[in-house]
């Protein structure tokens, strides 16, 4: 049950190409393994074909295929240059981000858009794993909370009880800071106690860390309470470091 597991996610962002992908999930296949850990990768979309076909050929704990964005619109139809969640479905996707940072840094992706593309996911029988996090001037101010409460409150009303946050914070993403234990602690148990209130006490419930997560701090991360998993960024595109994230969640 990957709601009792420990997720840890990579996200390749706009990084990769047919062979060196090859060779990183073949090395990461010896992975399969893992006692209680889910593992996912999320290629950009052109190659969650290729991924999903690498990873799918070996044993019983599979490497999940995940996707880093997902079309507003779920019907086909004439919306160029969208893939929609059946599409994703139908490729071998298991999860989808939504909400990344960098979705609203760059294309200014609000709550409205988020919950639209979740609703997409779910209804299609995927899992979405909705991003959420403060910026730098958010937690300077003392308003991180607030911030995440609103990002949270796309959830409300949903017809499921399956919960997937990463906890991001913007200002740990890709700069080499990393939230200490003590913030990660609180915003953890935070969102935890939100989903629990917006979503009901059965709610199933997985609230990853992201933000610079390396080999090096990975084992200390997930020693915090309420951590159930990490996205991993840039440490994700090398073998040698995703493994030993990955080993550091067993
Ligand atoms: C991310 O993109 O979700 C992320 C956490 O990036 P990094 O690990 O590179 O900070």
């Amino acid at each position: 049950n990957i709601w009792q597991q420990k997720w840890v996610i990579g996200n390749w962002k706009m990084n990769g190409q047919l062979q060196e992908n090859n060779s990183l999930v073949h090395k990461l296949r010896s992975f399969q393994t893992v006692p209680n850990v889910c593992i996912g990768i999320t290629p950009p979309t052109v190659y969650l074909l290729q991924v999903h076909n690498a990873v799918q050929i070996v044993l019983n704990n599979p490497i999940y295929t995940c996707a880093q964005d997902v079309s507003r619109f779920s019907e086909k139809g004439a919306y160029t240059g969208e893939v929609s969640a059946e599409m994703m479905r139908d490729v071998g996707v298991d999860i989808i981000l939504i909400g990344h940072s960098e979705r609203s840094l760059y294309f200014n992706e609000k709550n409205d858009v988020q919950r639209q593309k979740i609703e997409n996911v779910l209804k299609v029988g995927l899992i979405p794993l909705l991003c959420v996090g403060e910026s730098l001037k958010e937690r300077e101010d003392g308003r991180e909370k607030e911030a995440v409460a609103y990002q949270l409150s796309v959830f409300k009303g949903l017809k499921t009880k399956n919960f997937a946050i990463a906890y991001e914070p913007v200002w740990a993403i890709g700069t080499g800071k990393v939230a200490n234990r003590e913030q990660i602690a609180d915003m953890h148990q935070f969102i935890y106690d939100e989903v629990l209130s917006l979503c009901g006490n059965d709610a199933n419930i997985r609230v990853l860390y992201g933000g610079s997560v390396n080999d090096k701090n990975a084992a200390d991360i997930f020693s915090v309470p309420h951590v159930d998993g990490a996205l991993v960024g840039g440490a994700s595109l090398k073998y040698e470091a995703f493994a030993a994230i990955i080993n550091a969640a067993q």
